[in-house]
C-alpha cells in the first residue's frame, strides 16, 4: 500500500505573498525556443556552413581570415579578429539573402581583407548552437539572437526585486535545454539584511549548481564572477532590475551600459538597453548583450526538457512504478514520495508541476 500523502500546495492560483501572476511581467514575445526550432526558420541555410577549415597558404597570402562577429547594423558588422576590429560587409551572393540576414551575434566568419580597409564576409562557420526567439514580425518565425554560447549566468537579485525561485528554474531548464552550463548569480546582497540570501544560496548548491553571490554595489564578488567569465561566451539572463548592467558595468567600466532605476511602486525595472552585440571583456570572454535573450522563458518544451532543470526530481523519477508517470497523483510515484519525505523541497516540486502545466511561479 501506498504511503499516505500529505497535502501539497495548489499549482493553480496565487502563492501566499500573491506572486503567482508575476508572470505577466516577462515579456511574452521574448521567448526562447529549444535549439530544434530555430533550424529552417532562423537557422542559416546548409549551403552557408562549411567546415572550419585552417586558412590555407593561399588564403593567408591573400588576406583571408577567421574572426567572429560582435555587431551587425542593418549593411555591415563589426568583426573581431585577432585582437583587433574590423568592419565587414557580406559578399554579394550573401546578400541576396537580405542584408546580413543570416548573420547573428557570435558567429565565427572568414572574411577576406580588402585594400578599402573594409573586410568582406564570405562564409559563416558551422555553429555550435543558436539561442533563438519567437519573431517580432508577422510570422512569428524564430529569430536567432545568439551563437556559439557556452554558458547561462542567471542572475536574480536578493531584493529589490524580490528573489523569484520560480524563474530561476526556468532558466535552469532553458539552459539544459540549449546545452548552455548555468551559473546562478544573486546580486544585491548588500541589501540582504536578514541573510535570507544565504539560505537561497545553499538551496541551488545543494543541488549542484554554482551559485555566486554578488553585489554591483560595492562589488563584492565581481573577481569571482569574472573568472566564471574568462575563456567562455555567456548570455546574461533575468528579470528586468535585478543589476544585469549593473553588473557588467561594475566588471568593465568602459562599458558604459545605461541601467534603469526601478519603480518604487510596482518594484519592476523598466527595459533599457538596444541593440544586439557580443561583449568582449577584457579580462577574456564575451558576454552577449542582447534585449531578447534578457527576458526570455523558455517554452514549448515537454516534460523530459523539464526534467533536465531538475536534477533531484530526474533521479526520483526513476523510481517511479510507471515510466509515464507525470508524478501529479499517480499511485507508486517516487517522486511525490521524496517530496513527502523531504528529500525534494515543496518549492522545488511546485515549480517543477508549473512549468509542466504551463505557469510560472
Ligand atoms: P537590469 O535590468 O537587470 O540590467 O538591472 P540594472 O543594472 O538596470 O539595475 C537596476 C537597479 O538596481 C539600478 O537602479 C541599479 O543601480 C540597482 N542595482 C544594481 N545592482 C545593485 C546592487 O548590487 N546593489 C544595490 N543596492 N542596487 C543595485
Ligand atoms: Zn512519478
Amino acid at each position: 500500500m501506498d504511503p499516505p500523502r500529505r497535502e501539497l500546495a495548489p499549482e493553480q492560483g496565487k502563492t501566499r505573498d500573491g506572486r503567482w501572476d508575476r508572470v505577466e511581467e516577462l515579456p511574452s514575445r521574448e521567448r526562447i525556443l529549444p535549439p530544434s526550432a530555430g533550424k529552417g526558420q532562423g537557422g542559416i541555410p546548409s549551403r552557408w556552413c562549411s567546415k572550419p577549415a585552417f586558412p590555407k597558404a593561399e588564403d593567408a597570402k591573400r588576406g583571408r581570415l577567421e574572426g567572429r562577429v560582435l555587431e551587425f547594423h542593418s549593411e555591415w558588422c563589426v568583426v573581431q579578429i585577432g585582437p583587433e576590429t574590423l568592419r565587414c560587409r557580406p559578399r554579394g551572393k550573401m546578400r541576396t539573402l537580405g542584408p546580413l540576414y543570416k548573420l547573428a551575434v557570435g558567429d565565427f566568419v572568414r572574411v577576406e581583407t580588402g585594400a578599402s580597409g573594409e573586410g568582406r564576409i564570405l562564409e559563416i562557420l558551422p555553429r555550435r548552437n543558436e539561442i533563438a526567439r519567437r519573431s517580432l514580425g508577422r510570422h512569428r518565425s524564430a529569430q536567432v539572437i545568439a551563437v556559439n554560447v557556452d554558458q547561462m549566468v542567471i542572475v536574480g537579485s536578493a531584493a529589490s526585486p524580490p528573489w523569484w525561485p520560480g524563474l530561476i528554474d526556468r532558466y535552469l531548464v532553458a539552459a539544459a535545454g540549449s546545452s548552455l552550463s548555468p551559473v546562478i548569480c544573486i546580486n544585491k546582497i548588500d541589501l540582504d539584511a536578514s541573510g535570507e540570501s544565504v539560505r537561497h544560496t545553499e538551496e541551488y548548491q545543494a543541488l549542484g549548481y554554482h551559485v555566486l553571490r554578488l553585489s554591483a554595489l560595492t562589488r563584492e564578488g565581481l573577481e569571482s564572477m569574472r573568472e566564471r567569465l574568462k575563456g567562455t561566451t555567456s548570455v546574461l539572463v533575468g528579470q528586468s532590475g535585478v543589476g544585469k548592467s549593473s553588473l557588467l558595468n561594475s566588471l568593465e567600466p568602459g562599458l558604459d551600459l545605461r541601467t534603469g532605476e526601478i519603480s518604487g511602486a510596482t518594484e519592476r525595472g523598466r527595459h533599457v538597453t538596444s541593440g544586439a552585440r557580443l561583449l568582449a571583456l577584457s579580462g577574456g570572454g564575451f558576454v552577449a548583450d542582447t534585449p531578447g535573450v534578457r527576458s526570455f522563458v523558455p517554452f514549448q518544451i515537454g516534460p523530459n526538457d523539464v526534467l533536465a532543470g531538475y536534477p533531484e526530481i530526474a533521479r526520483a523519477a526513476a523510481g517511479c512504478r510507471f515510466p509515464d508517470c507525470r508524478h501529479a497523483q499517480e499511485p507508486g510515484c517516487a517522486v511525490l514520495e521524496a517530496v513527502h519525505d523531504g528529500e525534494i523541497l515543496t518549492r522545488r516540486y511546485r515549480s517543477f508541476r508549473s512549468i509542466l502545466t504551463g505557469g510560472i511561479e
